[in-house]
């Protein structure tokens, strides 16, 4: 089709017919989201009416909202617990899903590009560096894969065999995205964009963490890169075949190249580092909404302030939804669901309210329903099988588009700590803290609060703990070593996304402890008291984010500890 006859958007004019295509798709499911949503849960019903899951609340082959809504209960992860682990083993949370999801997630994918090329011209003239990676896979003892979302994505075909388009290419090659050592992954898909630094228009990774990881392994490796670049040999590190196979065909001596690398990386000055070797970015395509927001000043320090762009909203368990405008600050990100992706339900949200009675179950509302300005729990139906499941994602109406609302991310609940793709939550925190705190058993020596922070101001982030101890025989305190290895002892009953990312991606830096004076718990709870918190209910924060607080904290530090060595993680078997 040519431009000129492509059809026009009320979102505006795209940029060629397929974008024309993706366009009329969105405004499609966003002004029938209603009657999209009904046909959804019918669809799924209907498909999955036979399982033993939906079988046991009979509803007689009903499709429909009313039935569905009083016969089917709300449900979290830990209640579909025992269904899962019959076929499988482990602490990670692991999602049921059916390869036809990749065909819904290509969908919303496919309506990124369509999206961004209404705001930002000429991105089919240039490339993309993406840091993207995989990671290592298990099967269960029940013998189904288990492996992380983005990793059956990029091992897919739908990703592999991926079609020629030229608003979509990449400067990392397949070979480098599909291999299973970080090391050598980042290491060529950096050496790539170093290669490429004049076509490339845009600079992501999924995360903002995976962003200021790679920029931090340009600090830790460029001299190896710009060696490599000036004699057109590939540093014997990368081993991978593939890789190597690829990469004798791309690198020739470039000592020009090399010289100028060396010259930006060698200065002390970080600053617009990201611009200065890639001058053609013009924005950054990394997530930095939610626990992802801590990384806009550090992402802004090394771009000059590019804007950042966050594209969409998906979890494990389904893909959401995609930013319309998504050049607008991060501030003002939201996201509209597309309704053909599952069968959405919000639970009203309101801190203020008592907590659900299991007599009373909950008033659920529906994806065209909702209202501007509220906040609301995301629960979703998913052609997988997951039935009414709360995903833990606070959102709140900020808007329309069509019927389709638009949400802003408030927060996940439960999450107090999160660097990368980890998630500790309170339960989670507690549980490191009494195992560590068995070290000091024999010191006679016992934890009397404790609060935490995730500290990324360094790259790779990490966890610090604050511990106010209780010595009752400083004669026989702890030692320095000994607080070490209450680090460890922390990380060591941490989750396995936790270790992972501490042993095998090193995105996430050792756990500290800060050992403040004693008494300093009380102030912090006098400062929250001249704030205006209640005395009798005034409970430790487990977490503090607060400038002051971490201020008054850091100022009662006597003794910092780190972990002396990885925690224990090992994928459960490889194929
Ligand atoms: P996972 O299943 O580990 O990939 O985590 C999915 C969760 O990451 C979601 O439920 C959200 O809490 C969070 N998340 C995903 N996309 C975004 C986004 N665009 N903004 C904020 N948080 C997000």
């Amino acid at each position: 089709m040519a431009i000129d006859s492509v059809l026009s958007s009320p979102l505006g004019p795209p940029a060629c017919g397929k974008d024309a295509k993706a366009l009329q798709f969105i405004e499609e499911m966003t002004r029938n989201a209603d009657s999209v949503q009904e046909k959804v849960l019918a669809e799924i019903l209907s498909r999955n009416a036979e399982t033993e899951y939906l079988r046991q609340f009979q509803l007689g082959g009903a499709t429909d909202r009313d039935n569905f809504k009083s016969k089917i209960p709300v449900v979290i992860y830990e209640d579909l617990q025992p269904m899962i682990q019959r076929t499988s083993a482990g602490e990670r949370k692991l999602i049921p899903t059916i390869h036809e999801e990749l065909d819904r997630r290509q969908l919303l994918y496919s309506l990124l590009m369509p999206v961004m090329n209404l705001y930002v011209p000429g991105l089919d003239k240039g490339k993309g560096l993406y840091f993207l990676f995989v990671k290592a896979e298990t099967k269960t003892p029940g013998g189904l894969l288990a492996r992380p979302v983005l990793t059956s994505y990029y091992k897919s075909d739908h990703f592999k065999t991926r079609p020629y388009d030229p608003y979509m290419v990449y400067t990392s090659p397949n070979e480098a995205i599909l291999s299973a050592d970080s090391f050598q992954s980042m290491y060529t898909q950096m050496l790539c964009g170093l290669l490429q630094r004049q076509e490339v228009l845009r600079v992501g990774a999924v995360f903002a963490s995976g962003l200021l990881r790679a920029i931090r392994f340009l600090q830790v490796n460029w001299k190896q890169l710009v060696d490599d670049i000036e004699q057109g040999i590939l540093n014997p590190r990368v081993t991978d075949p593939s890789i190597r196979e690829c990469m004798s065909k791309i690198l020739k001596p470039r000592p020009e190249l090399a010289e100028f690398i060396s010259k930006e990386c060698s200065g002390e000055n970080w600053e617009g580092i990201i611009t200065r070797i890639w001058p053609n970015t013009k924005y950054l395509d990394v997530i930095v909404t939610g626990a992802m927001a801590q990384y806009i000043p550090t992402l802004d320090y090394y771009s000059g302030g590019l804007p950042k762009v966050c594209t969409m909203y998906a979890s494990s368990e389904c893909y959401f939804g995609l930013n319309l405008k998504p050049m607008c600050k991060p501030s003002e990100v939201s996201y509209t669901i597309m309704p053909n992706m599952a069968y959405f339900e919000f639970l009203p949200h309101d801190p203020s309210a008592p907590p659900l009675s299991p007599d009373s179950p909950p008033r659920l509302v529906d994806l065209a329903d909702v209202e501007v300005g509220r906040e609301y729990e995301l629960v979703i139906t998913t052609y997988a099988g997951l039935c009414r499941y709360r995903v833990g994602d606070i959102l709140r109406v900020i808007g329309f588009h069509n019927s389709a609302p638009q949400f802003k991310f408030i927060r996940r609940k439960n999450v107090l700590l999160s660097i990368d793709s980890d998630k500790t939550d309170e339960a989670e925190l507690q549980k490191a803290i009494e195992n560590a705190s068995l070290l000091l058993r024999e010191f006679n020596t016992s934890i009397v609060e404790y609060t935490s922070y995730a500290d990324t101001k360094s790259i790779p982030g990490h966890y610090v703990i604050y511990w106010e101890l209780l010595v009752k025989d400083p004669a026989n305190s702890p030692s320095h070593d000994v607080l070490n290895q209450c680090c460890l002892a922390m990380e060591e009953s941490l989750n396995s996304v936790y270790r992972q990312g501490r042993v095998a991606d090193n995105s996430i830096g050792p756990l500290e402890i800060k050992v403040v004076k004693n008494g300093s718990f009380e102030e912090l709870m006098d400062y929250a008291i001249s704030r205006g918190a209640s005395i009798n209910q005034y409970k430790v924060p487990r977490c503090v984010n607060f400038t002051p607080i971490m201020e008054l904290l850091d100022s009662r530090v006597v003794s910092a500890h780190f972990s002396p060595a990885g925690p224990h993680w090992t994928p459960e078997r490889r194929n």
